[in-house]
């Protein structure tokens, strides 16, 4: 079989997300054969340096054999079990490794299968919080502009990309909207610092004047990712924390994304110093090998559900794979990962190659900004440098660097016009070298007129 082969199969039956699946008319899906270290190989031997880590999913590259070697000893005694009334090593672990490592103060974990699926776990938990305490007005959530936190309805509603929200909009709920922190937007001259406590003004104000009617606040901790990386310093999050703590309400730290050490801590939250009442992971949870997520909180949270079975606190809610003993296996060996190799020290080398790889496109006239946390980096194509005018968005200029990217062996899937840069940690300084020599090529392409 060959690539043609799978593709014609795949656009026989197969529907894809986020995809306007028309394109695929004149660029089809790539088929994957294999995948080893930063490398995907398709079935015509073809081979992808992949750029974005699989959709921030993966840390230690492909066909890690530590991970492979746990998963096949877990399949070996148990695939899975339900997680209600009964429990499983693996899970037990999982939970107290975690919260060994998470900010002090998170002691109970509930797992789920995916990202969106732990930010519904965390808005329902947060909401039934206030109701159990007789508090049941409090009932809204405030987000970030340009926030994600998923796509099924209750995720998608606390979030304020236009591109995925706008459509659906009528079916959901309307958050407490709050000018986000985002330092691209900063005057020129002003530091992150000074731009993200500016900034933080609007968000005291809100949670000021209608503190009685919000149960939470949700974040992504120093990095808007799908909003097109952009990024923000993290005294906006002590300032939060403190608003949260001052006004009794809570802060939801979404890490789906940046957690596991992208932002160069192993989460963000770390960076300013703060412990969050609800911290949302998935993603690289795993190594990037099986969907699972996880919401962690604190003692007080979980004593505001624990009562006699008649008193009717209990937090109903529940996936049929909560907990999957594969899943929490892949996610423990990635953890002894981070243990054995000490990712964070040697990504602070690998996050400086990226930087140096990248910086002569500063100065391109249709570069808005190259901007950098850890392993994180982005360079922001515009129509024009000065006024920061956008390209019109009909033109896809991102499109034309993922696909010079693809001719080239290099698997950059940019979002809109933000091109960016998320390896996993098993990139070797020759491999980012080749990245930044393709992903410069690719600005070059994606920017001729
Ligand atoms: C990807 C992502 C989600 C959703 O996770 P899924 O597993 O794709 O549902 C939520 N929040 C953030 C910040 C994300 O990046």
């Amino acid at each position: 079989m060959s690539n043609r082969d799978w593709s014609r199969r795949d656009l026989a039956v197969v529907w894809h997300p986020c995809t306007q699946m028309k394109d695929h008319e004149s660029l089809p899906p790539v088929p994957i054969r294999r995948g080893q270290g930063v490398w995907l190989e398709d079935f015509d031997g073809n081979r992808y340096l992949d750029a974005i880590s699989s959709w921030w999913v993966n840390l230690f590259g492909h066909g890690h054999p530590h991970i492979n070697a746990a998963l096949r000893e877990q399949l070996e005694s148990l695939e899975h079990v339900l997680l209600a009334g009964f429990t499983h090593g693996p899970a037990v672990e999982l939970a107290e490794r975690l919260i060994r490592l998470a900010p002090p103060g998170l002691s109970r974990c509930f797992y789920a299968d995916n990202g969106s699926a732990a930010v519904e776990v965390a808005l329902k938990m947060s909401f039934h919080y206030w109701h159990n305490l007789g508090q049941p007005g409090k009932t809204r959530f405030v987000t970030l502009s340009n926030s994600y936190h998923g796509e099924t309805l209750g995720a998608l509603g606390v979030g304020d990309v236009g591109l995925y929200r706008d459509t659906y909009a009528p079916l959901l709920s309307a958050p407490i909207i709050v000018p986000s922190p985002d330092c691209y937007f900063r005057e020129p001259g002003e530091s992150w610092e000074s731009h993200s406590r500016r900034q933080f003004q609007a968000m005291a104000r809100t949670l000021e004047e209608r503190a009685g009617e919000i149960a939470a606040v949700i974040v992504e901790p120093l990095v808007q990712c799908a909003g097109g990386m952009r990024m923000y310093h993290p005294v906006y999050l002590t300032l939060l924390r403190e608003a949260c703590d001052r006004h009794g309400i809570h802060l939801i730290a979404d890490e789906i994304a940046v957690g596991f050490g992208r932002t160069g801590t192993l989460f963000a939250c770390e960076q300013a110093g703060i412990r969050p009442d609800f911290l949302c992971l998935s993603k690289g949870l795993t190594g990037g090998y099986l969907p699972l997520a996880c919401v962690l909180t604190t003692e007080t949270v979980y004593r505001a559900f624990y009562d006699d079975y008649a008193a009717r606190k209990a937090f109903l809610h529940s996936h049929s794979y909560t907990g999957n003993p594969l899943a929490c296996r892949a996610a423990l060996a990635t953890l002894e990962l981070f243990e054995q190799t000490d990712p964070l020290t040697h990504n602070r080398d690998l996050a400086q190659l990226m930087a140096e790889g990248m910086a002569s496109w500063a100065d391109h006239p249709h570069v808005a900004e190259v901007r950098q946390t850890g392993m994180i980096l982005a360079i922001e194509l515009v129509l024009d440098r000065r006024t920061r005018t956008p390209y019109p968005w009909q033109e896809r200029r991102g499109l034309r660097a993922y696909r010079h990217g693809l001719k080239r062996g290099v698997l950059l899937r940019p979002l809109g016009d933000v091109l960016y840069l998320m390896p996993p940690y098993v990139i070797t300084p020759e491999e980012i070298r080749f990245l930044t020599e393709v992903a410069g090529e690719a600005i070059a392409v994606a920017t001729e007129r």
